[in-house]
């Protein structure tokens, strides 16, 4: 049998596409089947990846409907055959949305699910009509109830109380009034969805009790009733090994967000501060010239590869000349603009490159390039006669700080994990963090990139086997138990 797929009971939001989470939308782009209801915005379905199946199960009132328990089969046999499933429904999946029976039943199966809430109308519907649910002086109670009774329900409610922390004892006597017994199930939540979210399940009579003893903080919710219970089947959603971990990406933002999805489906909490900003330099008159007379053209990094298209306008400009690029992914990125190379430098580094170099030593070379690694192949080709010019295209700088919020939080934080795919970044991250509450552990792409990382002042906990984002994250994952 096929490896187990994953269900994702994802919120959709109200209506709005604007208003999909990012979580809601990179699991679209994950899933190969999507799921959808009469209340998911068509729109939405246009983030899905090219080539996902969709299967509309919605009920049209009065209309055909695709039995409940129909869905759920659908669901759990998709994820058998080992499909990524998305089962996307409007506002919120766990709100009126019967999410909570198709968890049941996936958890039952033992199949892998994970819950991404949306955002739910009851609460978007009225703002965007400009009334708050809750407004001081005038509402201090937030029911949302069902109009019409669906077949099958029983009545009973769910009391949910905000700022629960510092008013939980009043909180639950207010519970009994409402005719909760002293034995019904009472959860606090804090830091729901956070890195460092806790919770004490018990009951109406106990729960300040238990709150107090394992001293849980604000920011919290209190749940009172019997939904409580069913935390126990489906409190086992998986959210991938990183769960509960802040990994911050340092690779620049061209590359980043293939990163930041990999690392986000493992359950990581992802900070991006890429640490190289690329601005090209408007391309000078003689640019093009130096391309025309150029034989081979050296491209040590992405940004060269975007700097030569923008330089040439038209690629037939580049017949009959060759292309040396410092590596794979370089000659990957050069494909991607239909451009094949015709010598990858063994690596790693232009150095390497320069080693191996293939071309006569009549043969001119342009070295397309930023500010930062000018001359670093010519250097390495100079003295053995090469006729080589480099051309400083792009510039590539760091950012000159942090975010101020963004180095406090750090500072009283800290995170677990951050990744250097260049040396470069392990140098600029260096010179911005705050003094750390304890040293993140490291995690680099490869050799030259830890050798670097050490001599900025890093411990590097772990090295990548492969040059890519999956290898980075099969080595943190190698150190997460
Ligand atoms: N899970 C959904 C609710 C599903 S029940 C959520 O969290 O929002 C379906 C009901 O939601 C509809 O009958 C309607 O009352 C309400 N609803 C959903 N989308 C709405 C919208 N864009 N505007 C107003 N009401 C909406």
């Amino acid at each position: 049998m096929a490896r187990a797929g994953k269900v994702w009971l994802v919120g959709a939001g109200p209506g709005d596409p604007g208003l999909l989470t990012l979580k809601a939308r990179a699991a679209l782009r994950t899933a190969d089947s999507v799921f959808f209801d009469r209340l998911v915005n068509p729109g939405i379905l246009l983030w899905a990846k090219p080539g996902a199946v969709f299967f509309d199960v919605g009920k049209e009132p009065g209309g055909k409907k695709t039995p409940q328990e129909a869905i759920q089969r659908r669901l759990i046999l998709a994820a058998r055959n080992g499909k990524q499933v998305v089962r996307l429904k409007g506002g919120d999946p766990f709100v009126f949305g019967r999410g909570g029976e198709e968890a049941e039943q996936l958890a039952k199966a033992g199949i892998p699910f994970e819950v991404v809430p949306g955002v739910t109308a009851g609460v978007a519907a009225p703002a965007a009509e400009g009334i708050p649910v809750t407004h001081r002086g005038l509402s201090t109670e937030l029911v949302l109830k069902i109009g019409a009774r669906a077949e099958g329900s029983i009545s009973g409610r769910t009391l949910v109380g905000y700022m629960a922390v510092e008013g939980l004892r009043d909180f639950l006597e207010t519970a009994a009034v409402y005719g909760f017994s002293p034995e019904t199930p009472a959860a606090v939540i804090s830091h729901g969805t956070c890195r460092n979210q806790r919770s004490v399940v018990s009951t109406v009579r106990n729960l300040a009790k238990n709150t107090r003893k394992a001293r849980i903080r604000p920011p919290a919710i209190v749940v009172v009733g019997e939904v409580v219970g069913l935390k126990k089947r489906l409190g086992r959603q998986v959210r991938g090994r990183l769960k509960g971990q802040r990994v911050i990406l340092t690779v620049s933002e061209s590359l980043s967000s293939g990163w930041r999805n990999l690392f986000e489906e493992h359950g990581a909490e992802v900070w991006e501060m890429p640490m190289t900003r690329i601005f090209f330099l408007t391309p000078r008159g003689h640019w093009k010239k130096e391309v025309e007379k150029a034989q081979w053209i050296v491209l040590t990094s992405g940004a060269g590869v975007r700097a030569l298209t923008g330089l040439v306008g038209d690629a037939r400009r580049l017949a009959g000349k060759k292309i040396a690029v410092v590596g794979r992914s370089t000659a990957e990125i050069l494909k991607t603009i239909g451009l094949r190379a015709d010598f990858i430098g063994p690596g790693p580094g232009s150095e390497a490159l320069a080693r191996a170099w293939p071309g006569k030593r009549a043969d001119p070379i342009l070295h397309i390039t930023g500010n930062e690694e000018k001359g670093s192949f010519a250097g390495a080709l100079k003295g053995n006669g090469y006729r080589v010019k480099p051309l400083v295209a792009y510039r590539n700088e760091g950012p000159p700080r942090l975010l101020r919020p963004v180095r406090d939080a750090l500072g009283k934080e800290g995170a677990d994990w951050v990744v250097f795919a260049s040396g470069t970044a392990a140098e600029r991250f260096r010179r911005l963090v705050p003094r750390w509450p304890e040293e993140p552990k490291v995690a680099v792409i490869g050799p030259m990139t830890s050798q670097k990382a050490r001599k900025a002042g890093w411990k590097v906990t772990v090295m990548a086997n492969q040059v890519s984002a999956a290898g980075v994250l099969q080595a943190i994952l190698s150190k997460t138990q």
